[in-house]
């Protein structure tokens, strides 16, 4: 829940500038929804301040039904280890740790014991179809099983939601969707949010809705139900 979020880089009013400004919108349970918007018209500023990685000016921004905007720092990057979930355009996927070992790394930053740790990694690992290559190292595997490590890592400590920027900005167009269909399955099957920044419209067809976004301000929203052809 994002409600009326201001934000201003750089402190002298002469040389500051706001990018995001009386920014309103719910995302529901479940629902995955897309941030369109030119390149500048502040997608990533506004995925920050929701990720809890910025902070707004003001405004006030709930997740999981927890008040974002009034936690500390502390408070913040445990909230973020158990109620959100990251997915990187280059996968972040951490080259000197196992495909193991990455997915359970927001486990272990929580204090997850590791026998707890492990049935859920084997879990995910599973329902993602990587189990085979658990023990492999990131630069031994393909890039359509990085895609698959990273979104398990994204979803492995079941978050409330995920939060990705620009995730097929790197890839071909195979490959682009199939990391939309992952993304697409981890919203069906497991009931998981998802917000992501994109400008590619191949992506953008996989979300429900889109909230388009300029100068800072969202303007218009699209729902593919009623809005297809406009995707
Ligand atoms: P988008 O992701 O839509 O391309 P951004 O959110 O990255 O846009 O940027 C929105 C606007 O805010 C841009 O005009 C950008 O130059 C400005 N901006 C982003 N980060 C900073 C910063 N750290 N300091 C000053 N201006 C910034
Ligand atoms: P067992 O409980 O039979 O000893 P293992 O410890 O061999 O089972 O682990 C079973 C599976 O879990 C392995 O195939 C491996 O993929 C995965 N696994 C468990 N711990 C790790 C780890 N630290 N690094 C990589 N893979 C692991």
């Amino acid at each position: 829940h994002v409600d009326n979020v201001e934000k201003i880089f750089g402190k002298k009013s002469e040389n500051s500038f706001k990018a995001l400004s009386g920014v309103s919108f719910d995302i529901y349970p479940g629902e995955f929804v897309g941030i369109m918007g030119p390149s500048g018209a502040g997608k990533t500023t506004l995925l920050n301040v929701v990720s809890t990685l910025d902070r707004a000016l003001s405004g006030k921004i709930e997740i999981a039904g927890k008040n974002i905007t009034m936690m500390k720092q502390n408070e913040l990057a445990d909230f973020r280890s158990t109620e959100l979930g990251f997915i990187f355009q280059d996968f972040n996927l951490l080259e000197n740790l196992t495909v193991y070992e990455n997915i359970s790394l927001p486990l272990s930053l929580q204090g997850v014991a590791s026998r707890r740790i492990k049935p859920l990694v084997n879990q995910v690992a599973e329902k993602l179809g990587i189990k085979s290559i658990l023990d492999k190292y990131p630069v031994t595997i393909s890039g359509g099983q990085k895609q698959r490590a990273a979104a398990a890592r994204a979803l492995v400590h079941e978050p409330a939601i995920i939060l990705a920027d620009e995730p097929t900005g790197a890839l071909d167009s195979k490959n682009a969707r199939s990391l939309m269909e992952t993304m697409e399955h981890l919203n069906k099957h497991h009931d998981v949010s998802i917000m992501l920044v994109t400008h590619d419209p191949l992506s953008a067809s996989y979300c429900e809705r889109i909230l388009f976004i300029q100068d800072g301000t969202l303007y218009k929203e699209l729902h593919r139900t009623e809005d297809q052809a406009a995707f």
